[in-house]
């Protein structure tokens, strides 16, 4: 069926459990000097002639990682030459045909895991337990979605008639996808986009994160490796500025998915209405302002126990990461304790050791744009606790996880991609105006509720818009088939990743008519 039930998702690794982690971690020593390399590659041709430049660890300034070229204006040219080429024939593939070079990609990504986790780690800062996650997502995008292809691409749909006349419905590619993938899931999301879009039949260029270009490279031989045909997959590392600013006005690019920055998708939606030529559609998923509203019933320590996984996970770089916590006024004091007693239990450090809990942001930039914003908070909120640095940590990009109390979520002018929490009371009669207020602020991705009232929990649901809501658990790590993800208003577009429509958009429809 549509949302695969008989599907099973990857199994996961226990990092918790020695007879897990110790073979884990001797694989990914075998890692622990490699250099990679990254570079455009065109029609199965890896390119090294444009600009190259060296990547560090972001725990560690002095440590490098490998190094990357960037694409050139001439190489984009003729990447989309021949993505548009090999359309055509792709297009015309049966789609199991198309699914197996999905399956057997998910098959190589669970064969790589250990060196596609150490490229994770060491490019993008990601801990241990991240990268186990990274790879899972990655892999279960793949087959979730070869599946959905199968279901949905294999067969016309016969639609009612008049005798004598013949009527189907079906879905077929729309051309070259340009798909533009994140930092932050740097296999996950950059795996998820591309794979959606080949199943649906197009062709696609892939623009990863000018931050984690490595992991991207070398997931894209693993697609090459797949059987993916080198003229349908192109892979153009470099500035996103440049290359969007290549392509999009281009009337052969037919689609565009994105994930990043709300910012960056206005830009890219008012070029693609600007051109000439086919409208086309943008998948975008972007950024939240992510409340969890905690009443007075909620159980306290499960409450700090998901915070603290929703906000601090992943040094809180997910778009889903809980931003502001609303607790009700009664059991505010006792639950702000809590928590400042559990921040101070955090591990913040080298993500290479398997302890660590938080590791760096991604780079300088983040670093001291969330920096200025915690001297900001230092200057106006009250802090309620902050977990401390380790020494080692002044030759890498870290922030220390912090939370403040502020009076409203609309002190927060943007979005603060990074491990800080801010808090907020409420009284009970004001439910309504939290409601209001975190409505106003325009985003709508993810919603924590935290209570025993079902009536309430269903009450704050069905009032704050947002994409995924998740009552009495953390608000973090949406399952590929088991919480579709995304959001609306200034969150994105929709359709949601993992889900059983995200296809959909990946595709155009046809009918076709035949008088017999
Ligand atoms: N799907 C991820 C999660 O639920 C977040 C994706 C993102 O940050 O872009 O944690």
């Amino acid at each position: 069926d549509i949302y695969g039930n008989e599907r099973r998702n990857s199994r996961g690794v226990n990092i918790g459990v020695a007879v897990h982690l110790d073979p884990l971690l001797h694989r990914l020593g075998q890692w622990a000097k490699t250099r990679w390399q990254a570079a455009p590659v065109i029609g199965g041709e890896k390119r090294r002639e444009g600009e190259c430049r060296e990547i560090h660890a972001p725990y560690d300034s002095f440590q490098q990682v490998g190094h990357v070229y960037w694409a050139t204006a001439i190489q984009t040219a003729e990447a989309l030459d021949l993505a548009n080429k090999g359309f055509v024939r792709w297009r015309e593939r049966p789609v199991e045909e198309r699914a197996n070079c999905l399956k057997r990609y998910a098959d190589l990504l669970e064969a790589n895991m250990e060196e596609l986790m150490a490229i994770c780690c060491r490019e993008a800062g990601k801990t241990m337990q991240d990268g186990v996650d990274e790879v899972r997502e990655a892999v279960d995008f793949c087959r979730y979605y070869a599946l959905q292809g199968r279901v949905r691409f294999a067969d016309a749909i016969a639609l009612p008639g008049p005798t004598g006349e013949s009527n189907e419905l079906y879905m077929e590619g729309r051309g070259v996808f340009l798909c533009i993938s994140p930092w932050n899931f740097p296999l996950a999301i950059f795996t998820g986009q591309i794979m959606a879009a080949l199943v649906a039949g197009n062709a696609v260029i892939a623009k990863p994160a000018e931050q984690t270009s490595l992991v991207a490279y070398r997931a894209f031989e693993l697609m090459l490796e797949a059987g993916f045909p080198p003229d349908v997959i192109q892979f153009l590392p470099g500035d996103g500025a440049t290359i969007g600013g290549n392509l999009i006005p281009d009337p052969r690019v037919a689609g565009v998915a994105f994930t990043g920055s709300t910012q960056v998708a206005h830009m890219l939606n008012r070029a693609l209405a600007q051109r000439e030529g086919a409208i086309v559609p943008l998948i975008a998923e972007t950024g939240g302002q992510n409340a969890m509203i905690v009443d007075s019933s909620a159980l306290p320590e499960q409450v700090v126990r998901d915070v603290i996984q929703s906000a601090f996970t992943s040094a809180g770089q997910r778009c889903s990461a809980l931003r502001v916590l609303y607790i009700q006024k009664d059991v505010a004091e006792r639950t702000e304790a809590l928590l400042a007693g559990a921040m101070q239990e955090l591990s913040v450090g080298n993500p290479e050791w398997h302890c660590t809990d938080v590791g760096p942001v991604i780079d300088q930039k983040a670093q001291a744009s969330l920096e200025a914003h915690l001297s900001e908070l230092d200057r106006s909120a009250r802090l309620v606790s902050q977990t401390p640095l380790p020494e080692s940590a002044c030759s890498g990009h870290f922030v220390p996880p912090s939370a403040y109390a502020i009076a409203s979520i609309a002190e927060l002018k943007a979005e603060h991609f990074g491990p800080v929490l801010h808090i907020v009371r409420y009284t009970a009669e004001k439910l309504d105006d939290v409601i209001e207020e975190i409505n106003a602020a325009g985003y709508g991705l993810t919603l924590g509720i935290h209570s025993r009232s079902e009536s309430t929990a269903a009450y704050i649901e069905r009032r704050v818009k947002v994409g995924n809501t998740y009552v009495n658990r953390d608000q973090i790590g949406a399952v590929v088939g088991v919480q579709p993800f995304g959001g609306r208003g200034l969150s994105g577009t929709g359709p949601k990743a993992g889900g059983p429509h995200y296809l959909l958009r990946f595709a155009t429809e046809r009918t076709r008519t035949v008088n017999t």
